[in-house]
């Protein structure tokens, strides 16, 4: 039986582009989705750093225009990569945040916070937005929320899920449980519980978000969860639909204005933001008109589209998605028709002409839309997130049961990839090998771990390497067990023992080297309380600010209401003027001052010479 914790636990669905809390609400006996103080349900993956303050969500989000160079997004493409690695090398031109290689070649990201340079990890970044989540279901629950499960994409490796409890623990949270997504969405429309026999049951999982594309096949037999295939595309999703309407709309100017606005960021901007609001209309609608006045010099901008033209505009993109769902079904050797249920996620999925393709494909089939597309994985995750709770007993129990994503194994000598743990075995999982010293009086053997289907292991993506010493000198073929236990969360360790000798030398992988170590994690956890600190002290003095300048305007108001002569001693008004100057210019920022103590006694001097104003 798993392990349960104590106190809340919550579910985070951690995405590229929109990041999602829920959690079990006992007393209603169903999961809520919590919202940000927005009022929203998602909330930007994205943290931004100014001369003044730190912003998480939505306010990082909304600023990005005009501090492009220290916006952070798409940190999840990121985590548990290599810089060198192609995918970093190409999502690094698109973005406008520096990223550079740091030690044993991990991406940091460099951005500019109070006016110093800084250097972040993606764990970092990553453990930023954990903790907005975090936050946002403290201030809901009102109660301290310790412990999460957080979902990753299915096809991501034992890095990248070891990096996103790293980013956990940066953040304060004991990440109990890693999830893969689609296995979330599954769980969230309890399609196991809609198996009575034990028959295998086959799910597909449609996620269309923002900026990625995945669809995966899960089987669910005696509640395990087996991902039997995964496809999609990284860099497909909602933002180039967006981007086709902006073409669409940029050529239609130009028709009829005879002026080309493609080389004026701003104008992009404003007609993007335009465009992506009228593509959720025309989720509904049949038709949406698209209205921005002066949007370039001066000439204001008046159209509107047809749910049939908008189809028409990226009809090519919706087959696109459609050979993708094709493909997975090939790889997992599934037969349309043999899928009992199709599962969509991800905000585009709600778009008509997706639905209707899909529908389409599966001959007609019911798609499973009930629950919230954006909110679906999150949903799941609070769902495990309780059954993992001490004290919930309402919850509907299921034991969750994920898979390994890919095979594990160590190289042999001719470099051969051994598989120990084949891909797609349910964890968690321990299994002992035995090996065979290949010459004679060798005292030690070299242990390289990999992951990956190819049978050459260099193909294979390292994972570790350790020595396992302390051999009595023997002939060749003298035989050492080797040891693969993955935890329930997908995270691996490897250990060798040479039986033989009694001399137990037992040796844990080391492959910390891309991993945080502890004391990263606890300075890096020290740097996040400094930020806290920092961000609450900025909260501090902006409402001081606030405060200061509605004292200002009131005291105006006053003097100008009376007849101030009557009223104050020449030393008294220039007193008074002297506190309203100051006060001016420490709202204004005229002078560094940084000392909380000087705005407050301001406030204080402000705020009695207010009061004897209103009493005279
Ligand atoms: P996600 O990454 O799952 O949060 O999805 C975000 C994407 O979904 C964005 O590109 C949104 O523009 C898109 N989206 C959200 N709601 C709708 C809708 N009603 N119709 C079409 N696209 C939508």
């Amino acid at each position: 039986m798993a392990k349960k914790y104590k106190g809340c636990a919550v579910g985070i669905d951690l995405g590229t582009t929109y990041s999602c809390v829920a959690v079990w609400q006992e007393h209603l006996n169903r999961v809520e989705i919590i919202h940000n103080d927005q009022g929203n349900n998602t909330t930007p993956s994205c943290v931004a750093f100014t001369v003044h303050e730190r912003m998480i969500g939505d306010a990082a989000k909304n600023q990005a225009a005009t501090n492009p160079e220290n916006t952070v997004f798409d940190s999840k493409r990121l985590i548990g990569r290599k810089y060198s690695d192609d995918i970093v090398q190409k999502d690094k031109m698109l973005w406008p945040f520096k990223v550079i290689a740091g030690a044993n070649d991990k991406p940091v990201i460099v951005v500019k916070y109070k006016g110093e340079e800084k250097q972040l990890c993606v764990e970092e970044v990553s453990s930023m937005i954990l903790g907005k989540m975090r936050e946002i279901a403290e201030a809901f629950l009102e109660k301290p929320v310790k412990n999460a499960v957080v979902t990753v994409p299915a096809y991501f490796n034992d890095s990248q899920r070891k990096a996103t409890i790293d980013a956990g623990a940066i953040a304060g949270l004991n990440v109990v449980r890693i999830i893969s997504e689609p296995t979330a969405a599954a769980i969230a429309y309890g399609l196991d519980r809609r198996n009575s026999s034990v028959e295998e049951r086959n799910i597909f999982v449609f996620d269309l978000g923002g900026g990625t594309f995945d669809v995966s096949l899960l089987t669910i037999q005696d509640k395990n969860y087996h991902v039997k295939a995964t496809a999609g595309n990284s860099h497909l999703g909602g933002e180039d639909i967006d981007n086709k309407m902006v073409k669409y709309f940029v050529k239609e100017f130009k028709r009829k204005n005879k002026v080309d606005i493609s080389g004026n960021p701003r104008a992009l901007r404003r007609l993007r933001t335009a465009c992506e609001r009228a593509k959720r209309t025309l989720s509904s609608a049949i038709t949406v008109t698209v209205e921005i006045d002066a949007l370039f010099e001066g000439i204001d901008f008046y159209s509107s589209m047809t749910r049939a033209r908008f189809e028409e505009i990226n009809l090519e993109l919706f087959e696109e998605c459609m050979e993708t769902v094709e493909r997975c079904l090939t790889d997992a050797e599934i037969e349309k028709s043999s899928v009992h249920d199709v599962v969509l996620v991800g905000g585009s999925s709600r778009i008509p002409k997706v639905q209707k393709l899909l529908q389409d494909f599966f001959n007609g089939k019911d798609l499973c839309k009930s629950i919230n597309p954006d909110e679906a994985v999150a949903y799941g995750a609070a769902v495990q997130a309780a059954l993992l709770s001490e004290g919930i007993k309402n919850v509907p129990n299921l034991v969750l049961l994920d898979v390994t994503p890919l095979s594990l194994g160590i190289e042999l000598e001719g470099d051969v990839m051994s598989v120990v743990i084949p891909r797609n075995t349910t964890i968690p999982v321990k299994r002992t090998e035995v090996y065979n010293t290949v010459d004679d009086n060798q005292s030690a053997v070299d242990i390289s771990v990999y992951e990956g289907e190819r049978t050459r292991a260099s193909d294979n993506n390292l994972l570790g390497f350790f020595t396992l010493s302390g051999f009595s000198r023997a002939l060749r073929g003298h035989p050492f067990d080797v040891t693969f236990a993955m935890d329930e969360n997908g995270i691996l360790s490897v250990s060798a023992e040479d039986k033989t000798t009694g001399n137990k030398n037992k040796i844990t992988i080391s492959n910390n080297k891309d991993r945080l170590s502890a004391g990263e994690i606890e300075r890096m956890i020290q740097e996040a309380d400094i930020y806290k600190v920092e961000d609450k002290k900025f909260l501090r003095k902006a409402k001081t600010k606030n405060d200061l300048d509605d004292c200002i305007y009131e005291i105006r108001k006053a003097l100008k209401k009376h007849d101030i002569n009557s009223i104050l001693c020449r030393e008294e008004k220039e007193e008074m003027w002297s506190a309203i100057n100051r006060a001016t210019d420490l709202v204004d920022e005229k002078n560094e001052q940084d000392d909380m103590v000087v705005f407050e006694d301001c406030l204080n001097e402000l705020r009695s010479m207010l009061e004897r104003l209103k009493t005279t």
